[in-house]
């Protein structure tokens, strides 16, 4: 007899450990099971955010901002220093050293939780049956009266560039380099090409981004994805939009890219090249037959509103279902699906789960972009207010950027708010709450925000829905 489990998690990633440590604190018997070793060959928890993903990329992200403050922005400040220098084998030390931190913080979350951790390759058999395969080659097999598929999602490969983990990389080996690129090529202007593009960039490689749209940033606010395009343009990013990559040829230690920017054929040669042209769910070889469980023509699992695929009491949550690829909208959809198996209402609310990209400067947003509410008919007005005239950023000479808050013409209520700028990844928080609570801009405007504080753009954007921002002319 196989054990059996109250929930059986397979995925230990933002979504996945997440909605085993809730489930367990709901008093249920919960197993977690994971496939992903790092760069130790150990098993580890946190899946792509904690080991490849969101917190390597912070990592170094801080890091290679301190040494580009030195380089360029600490003068201003009147301080001087000898030329900076950067070791990279440090940098990414000290990245690997946070990771561990965080993946063994999930180790003991789940000791605490009573969650049995399962190292080792998970399949679903019907009748909720799990069989894993461990990484000795072993194999076992458990129950769940309920289980929550949280597989993720991997890197999409383009067929004339494959991995190769040394010359061609994917988000995990553009974490890893030995040394500064001289030059870098990405493939994809989206967010990873951007974070991990600033981040060499900062530290002196060449950088030239190849994006397939014309449009830089199309999931963003455009007046937002303008500033956001000028900065990284002064920042000496290269950035070359409606170009297409027809082929890529490793030559020796160099990568030839050609690619056509719709007027001819460019040819580019690199020392690394990035590839980020988006991410698939992950479920290769996750479904046996005869589960029930239906996977769309995009690979992802087909789940209802409440992440219930059409299995009985099969629940999928995370990037392998619809939704934005984002760690945080994962972990909300663990906590409603433990929830509801609890018997307790669970809901996530897919209009507003906050976007962030940690470039310098950073962007983030809520809710619709001004174009959206065009395309679907609802009328707008709209505020903004620049960083530039911002007591807080002035002193931090962080002045680019702006926050634009988008309000219907009728009722006032708040549909999204856009933000470039000083740690606006903090300051969106804000606009989350107040749209989760159906606010106005006169709601935003009518808040004492202190003073001064970054978060005063948010303030002054509102009142400039209805022009009667004070710092600027309406
Ligand atoms: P993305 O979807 O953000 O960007 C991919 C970009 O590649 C798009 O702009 C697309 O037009 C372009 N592209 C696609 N095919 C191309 C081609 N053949 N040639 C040139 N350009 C091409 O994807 P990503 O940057 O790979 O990130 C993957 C996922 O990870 C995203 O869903 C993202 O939300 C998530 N992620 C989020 C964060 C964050 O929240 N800060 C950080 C990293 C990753």
């Amino acid at each position: 007899m196989s054990e059996q489990f109250d929930v059986v998690v397979i995925g230990a990633g933002p979504a996945g450990y997440v909605a085993a440590i809730r489930a367990a604190q709901l008093g249920l018997k919960t197993a977690c099971v994971d496939a992903f070793v790092g760069k130790d060959g150990k098993p580890a928890l946190g899946g792509t955010c904690l080991n490849i993903g969101c917190i390597p990329s912070k990592a170094l992200l801080d890091s290679s901002k301190r040494f580009h403050d030195i380089e360029h922005n600490l003068a201003a400040h009147g301080i001087s220093t000898e030329k900076a220098s950067i070791d990279v084998g440090a940098m990414v030390g000290r990245k690997d050293k946070i990771v561990k931190q965080f993946t063994g913080g999930i180790t003991q979350l789940f000791k605490a939780n009573k969650v049995t951790p399962i190292a080792g390759y998970g399949t679903l058999h019907p009748n909720r049956e799990v069989r894993i395969k461990g990484h000795d080659g072993s194999e076992a097999t458990i129950t769940g009266k309920h289980v929550i598929l949280a597989t993720g999602s991997v890197p999409i490969e383009l067929p004339f560039a494959k991995f190769d983990g040394k010359h061609v990389v994917d988000n995990a080996g553009a974490l890893d380099f030995e040394s500064t690129p001289k030059r870098l090529g990405v493939i994809g202007a989206g967010v990873i090409g951007l974070e991990l593009g600033s981040v060499w960039k900062r530290l002196g490689a060449e950088v030239t981004v190849i994006e397939a749209l014309p449009d830089f940033l199309a999931a963003a606010d455009a007046d937002i994805a303008k500033i956001a395009a000028r900065e990284f343009k002064k920042q000496g990013l290269d950035i070359q939009l409606g170009s297409k990559v027809s082929a890529v040829e490793v030559k020796g230690d160099e990568v030839h890219v050609t690619y056509n920017d719709g007027k001819a054929d460019q040819s580019l040669v690199v020392d690394k090249l990035l590839v980020a042209v988006g991410r698939r769910a992950a479920t290769k070889g996750l479904l046996a037959d005869g589960t029930g469980v239906e996977i769309n023509e995009r690979g992802q699992i087909v789940v209802d509103d409440h992440c219930h695929t059409a299995a009985e009491n099969v629940w999928a949550i995370g990037d392998c279902v619809r939704g934005p690829m984002l760690a945080h909208k994962g972990s909300e959809e663990g906590i409603a699906v433990a929830e509801l198996i609890a018997g307790k209402p669970g809901h996530v609310n897919l209009d507003l789960v906050p976007w962030v990209i940690y470039t310098e400067p950073e962007l983030a947003w809520v809710g619709k972009t001004e174009a959206q509410c065009k395309a679907e008919g609802i009328p707008v007005k709209t505020g903004s207010f620049p960083f530039a005239a911002i007591g807080r950023a002035v002193a931090m000479n962080e002045t680019a950027g702006m926050v634009k808050v988008i309000a219907h013409a009728e009722t006032d209520r708040l549909l999204g708010v856009h933000m470039v700028g000083p740690v606006v990844s903090e300051l969106v928080a804000e606009a989350v709450v107040a749209m989760e609570f159906h606010g106005s801009a006169e709601d935003l405007a009518r808040i004492c925000h202190a003073h001064p504080s970054l978060a005063e753009a948010v303030h002054e954007a509102a009142l400039a829905v209805d022009k009667r921002a004070i710092h600027k002319a309406n």
